[in-house]
Formats: C-alpha cells, structure tokens, sequence
C-alpha cells in the first residue's frame, strides 16, 4: 500500500503514547522504547516522548504541539473500541484546524469495516455494535489494516504543521507488524543514510571513572562534526558506552564506529571486557554479558573453574551456569557456608579460622587452594578455583568489618598465586551477594588475562555505591 507521506524531511520525531493506565503508574510504556529503539536505528532523531491520559482535548493538543516541533508523530494506543479510545477523535480535532477546533467529519471507512466483519466472522461472531467506531476516519486520514487484531491505525500528512502523523494499536503484537508494514519503509530519515550503534562493556570502574577520562569523546556536539555520539549507562555493575552514529553507507558507519571503539579502548584498556553491535530491537542482558565473556575466555584458553563460595552460597556457580555452555568451564562448587563445612570440605585449617575470623585473608587463601587442590583431583583441566567469604548483612558486621566486607581469592593452578582482594560492598543482602559474584568473575578474567587486578581497585572503593 502506498501511502501518500509529506513531502518534509523526516529528521525528527516523537512519540506519543496514550493511556490513563500508562499516566497512573499502572502499565510500563515499553512502546515508547521500542519505537524509539527501531527510529533511531532508521537514522530517525527521536527529540521527544509525551504520554497523555485518555483525555480527548489533552491528546489533541500534545499532537499540535509534538506536530508543530518535529516532522514525524508516532501514536500508540486509544484505537481500541471503548469509550476511553480517543485518538482518532483527537486526531480529527487536528486535523480540521486545531486541537480546540471541532471534530473535523469522521466517516466509515468500506474497507476497515469489511476488515472488521471478516475478523470477527472467522471467530464465529457478528461485529459488535462498539466495534463498529473503530472503521471510523477522519477526514485527510487514512486507514492502515491491522492483521493481528481489530484496531486498524490511522496515517495524516499535516500540511498545516508540516508533520507526518501515525496512530498504532497499543498492544505491542499489534504495534510491531504495523509499524515494520506501514512506517519503516516511508522513514525519509534526515537524508544522512544509515545508522548504527556499538556498546562496549565494562567491568571494574565507577561510570564517572569511565566517563572523566573519555570526557572529550563525550562532547553532545559531535554529530555536528560528523563524529559518533557516545554516552554511558550503568547497571549491574556494568557500565555501557555507546556509541551511535549516522553516516551515508555501512562502509563509512563501520569505519567510524570501529575508529571510536579503538579511541574508547585505548583509554579504558582491560575494563572493556565485551562489546556488541545490537540488531534491530535488540536488547542486551547485562546480566549474563560478564559470565559469557568469562566463560569464551576460559574455554579458549582450556581453563576449568571450580568455585567456594561462604557468604554468596552458590551465586557465582548459579551466574555462570546461568550461561548456555556453561558445562565447558565450570566444574564444581563448594558452598561452605558455616565454618565447619570450610573445614572439611576445603581442609581451612580450623586454628586460622579461630585465628582470623571466617572472613579475612588467610581464610579465602585457604578455601581458593583447598577448593584448587580437590578440583584438580576430580577434573585435571581446572586451573582457577575462585573463593568468596564475606559479610552480607544486615547483621553480623563490626567496626573492624563492617557489613559489605568481603575477601575473595583467586587461585591459579598454572601461575600458582593466590591473591586475596578485599572490597567493601554498599547496598543491601543481595547486592553484596551480587557484588562478591561478579568481582569474583572479573578477578578469573583479569587472572587469566595476566593483567593486573588494581583495575578493580575502583570496585573494592565504591563497591554498589558506584553502580546500580
Ligand atoms: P489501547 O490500544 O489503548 O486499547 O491499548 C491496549 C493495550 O495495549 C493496553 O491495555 C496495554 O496492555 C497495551 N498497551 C497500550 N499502550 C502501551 C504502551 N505504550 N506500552 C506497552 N503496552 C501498551
Ligand atoms: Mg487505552
């Protein structure tokens, strides 16, 4: 279907989603991110999101005011049947001259209400009197067939305020297929061809300590220059660059994306430890990002790990196993959680345990080459044993360890070190929990990396507090 688009560029656009639910707190507006995600990578500049109750006059002016600053509206949601469906009476509002104006005609469109009939026929059904509103159009709109479900989408060029306007379906199995059929093949773009974003994934520093020395790299008027934006986020530890950029052709996009990349790694060395070119829609779980990339290493380097783990009872085994593949590299672990169990499960010598305390140096030393001596005796391909023990809180802290400490050691058959770490987790239970597990990952990587583990030092510092 041809659809008569404006004849205006469509370099920006926002995003329009509608619903009392969405406003009240009661439904996440994942729309919003989809589309956003699936316009930019069209080279589309997303300027703006706007969400409006299901309020015919309120809707009507967000379209105004979203239609008078960029030149492309995506709508979603209200289409549906009800009496809380408004958008394609605020859009006839619009379109017959303003947001106060009154509703320019609607009529029944033929086709949309022989849609309709067709979609309920094949449910054994007569249309329902509701439905009937939904195969209504405004006047200088027009309709776009809705295959997977009974709300059809609206499409206007308005001259008046130079802005191509599209209305989709709220439910996002609805959304999705409409918006691949009817606006992805219309998208001007702002002229400038193709775009594409890279991440490169850290572990081990602070997103300031990420951001203060790429700082220049981060300058927001770099596209002006022809250069990739890049920004940061953080979560879970991992802080993400990302770097995006708009150019004419793939070639000249991956040339300057990889220009960036090697920029970003000359500075952020080591702590880049993964990084992906997102496809379309793509999300990244960051989550499994550093166990999967633990995981590679070892298995190419033939390197199996065992774990002993006190305060974090099992997490880091249960992380890594969260990974496909996991079996290549993981080969057992001890959740030694009480001190007895440290003893004869790992052989800790009871006196260093009285000596020291559970949680302390000589303690994680003994549970990593205890655990490195058993798991070379069951499977002679282990090389690290990774240890944990700590104090997670919220008891059981004192002024000497406070709640958050937590020692982990690295154990390495081939180099024979062992070298306890100490950090000093913020954040509740469970973050500490967390925390010991991914340090602990990023300890085996930075081991057999043969690179030097101050790189955590920023993690033994801030611990949670740095990240979220
Ligand atoms: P509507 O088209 O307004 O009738 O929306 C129908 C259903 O789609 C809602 O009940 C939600 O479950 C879902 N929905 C609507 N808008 C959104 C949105 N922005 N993000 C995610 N789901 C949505
Ligand atoms: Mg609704």
């Amino acid at each position: 279907m041809e659809l008569n688009v404006g004849e205006w560029r469509h370099a920006t656009a926002s995003i329009l989603s509608i619903g009392d639910e969405l406003v009240r707190g009661q439904t996440l507006d994942t729309n919003s991110k989809w589309l956003a995600d699936r316009l930019s990578l069209a080279g589309i500049e997303v300027v703006e999101h706007a969400t409006v109750d299901d309020d015919e006059r309120r809707i009507a002016r967000a379209l105004e005011r979203l239609g008078a600053a960029t030149d492309l509206i995506v709508v979603t949601g209200g289409l549906g049947p009800t009496a809380d469906d408004l958008t394609r009476f605020s859009l006839a509002r619009v379109l017959s001259g303003g947001p106060d104006a009154d509703r320019a005609s609607l009529a029944t469109d033929a086709d949309s209400l022989e849609q309709l009939k067709t979609w309920f026929a094949g449910r054994g059904k007569p249309i329902p009197e509701a439905n009937a509103v939904q195969a209504l159009c405004p006047a200088g709109a027009t309709m776009l067939a809705n295959d997977n479900g009974t709300a059809p989408g609206l499409h206007a060029a308005i001259d008046r305020l130079a802005c191509d306007v599209f209305c989709l379906p709220g439910p996002p199995r609805e959304l999705q297929p409409m918006f691949a059929r009817y606006i992805e093949p219309t998208l001007r773009g702002a002229g400038r061809g193709v775009s594409g974003v890279r991440l490169l994934l850290t572990f081990g520093l602070g997103e300031s300590a990420v951001a203060d020395p790429i700082g220049p790299l981060m300058d927001r008027d770099r596209p002006d220059r022809g250069l990739p934006l890049i920004g940061t986020t953080a979560s879970r530890g991992v802080v993400t660059c990302r770097i995006r950029h708009t150019a004419t052709d793939e070639t000249t996009l991956r040339d300057a994306l990889d220009h960036a990349e090697d920029e970003l790694r000359a500075i952020l060395g080591p702590a880049v430890f993964d990084r992906r070119d997102p496809a379309k829609g793509d999300d990244i779980d960051v989550t499994l990002a550093l166990p999967a990339t633990l995981i590679d290493l070892c298995r190419d380097a033939g390197a199996r790990l065992v774990t002993a783990e006190s305060c974090s009872a099992g997490l880091l085994a249960s992380m890594i196993a969260d990974v496909p593949g996991a079996s290549d590299v993981l080969s057992a672990g001890w959740l030694t959680y009480a001190n007895e169990a440290k003893t004869s499960m790992l052989g800790v010598p009871a006196d260093t345990i009285k000596a020291h305390g559970a949680v302390s140096s000589e303690v994680a030393r003994a549970m990593a080459s205890g655990a490195l001596e058993r798991g070379c005796d069951l499977d002679p391909a282990v090389r690290f044993a990774a240890a944990i023990t700590g104090i997670a809180g919220p008891g059981g802290g004192t002024e000497e360890k406070p709640v958050g400490t937590v020692w982990i050691a690295v154990a390495d058959r081939v180099t024979g070190e062992i070298d306890p770490r100490r950090f000093l987790f913020k954040g509740n239970r469970l973050a500490v929990r967390e925390w010991s597990a991914r340090a602990a990952m990023g300890m085996v990587r930075l081991a057999l990396l043969g690179e030097n583990m101050e790189l955590l030092g920023e993690v033994e510092r801030l611990g949670a507090k740095a990240f979220t």
